[in-house]
């Protein structure tokens, strides 16, 4: 079952960008699935939500999850069982949205992430600074795929966090990388 905390993280696949700024379904990728569960578990996030509207990828993603809970599979490696049960999977970010309105404590403040500078991105201090003083409010962290989120999908987004910026000009993570480290800015002990 997904865990209790009133933080969950989405992984989004429509509405994204692709290389020439169209707006495009991207495939599901095993490896972001896996990853993301990972640090999710670890960093103590209630749900990750993988958002297709590709109803035979939401099948494959349901049929991964679910072959990670069978004892026969797990019992050699118990802690892909335990990422993996957070995942749940649903059409679209409201979608999403509205599990977490009934099984992840409320309506969720949606919070979305990019690589892109933006005007009315808050910092990682101020976000965090607002979990700890109220950590029981639903908080959905977006996370984007292809060249990331789409307009419309930031527009969903009470909020946006600032990118995380590297050590130099180039700034290319992949998004199983990004949801590590923002995690970790917001949900580490340090
Ligand atoms: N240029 C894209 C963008 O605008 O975010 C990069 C897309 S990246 C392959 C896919 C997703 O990973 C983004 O939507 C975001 O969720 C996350 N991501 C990648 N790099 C990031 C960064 N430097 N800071 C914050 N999030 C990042």
């Amino acid at each position: 079952m997904p865990g209790k905390s009133r933080i969950w993280c989405a992984l989004v696949h429509y509405p994204v960008l692709d290389r020439e700024g169209n707006v495009v379904t991207t495939s599901v990728t095993n490896m972001d699935v896996h990853d993301m569960s990972r640090a999710c578990k670890t960093y103590g996030v209630g749900s990750l939500v993988v958002t297709t509207p590709i109803d035979i990828h939401r099948e494959m993603v349901e049929k991964v999850a679910a072959h990670w809970q069978d004892p026969f599979i797990w019992k050699r490696t118990p802690s892909r069982r335990h990422a993996l049960e957070l995942v749940r999977v649903v059409e679209s970010i409201e979608a999403a949205s509205a599990l977490m309105e009934r099984e992840g404590g409320g309506r969720p403040d949606i919070i979305g992430t990019t690589a892109k500078r933006c005007r009315r991105a808050i910092s990682y201090e101020t976000l965090k600074k607002q979990i700890i003083a109220d950590p029981q409010k639903p908080r959905l962290l977006v996370f984007g795929t292809g060249w990331g989120l789409a307009p419309q999908a930031m527009d969903m987004c009470g909020c946006i966090l600032e990118p995380v910026e590297g050590a130099g000009e180039y700034c290319h993570l992949s998004v199983r990388s990004a949801a590590a480290i923002i995690l970790d800015r917001l949900l580490g002990k340090k």
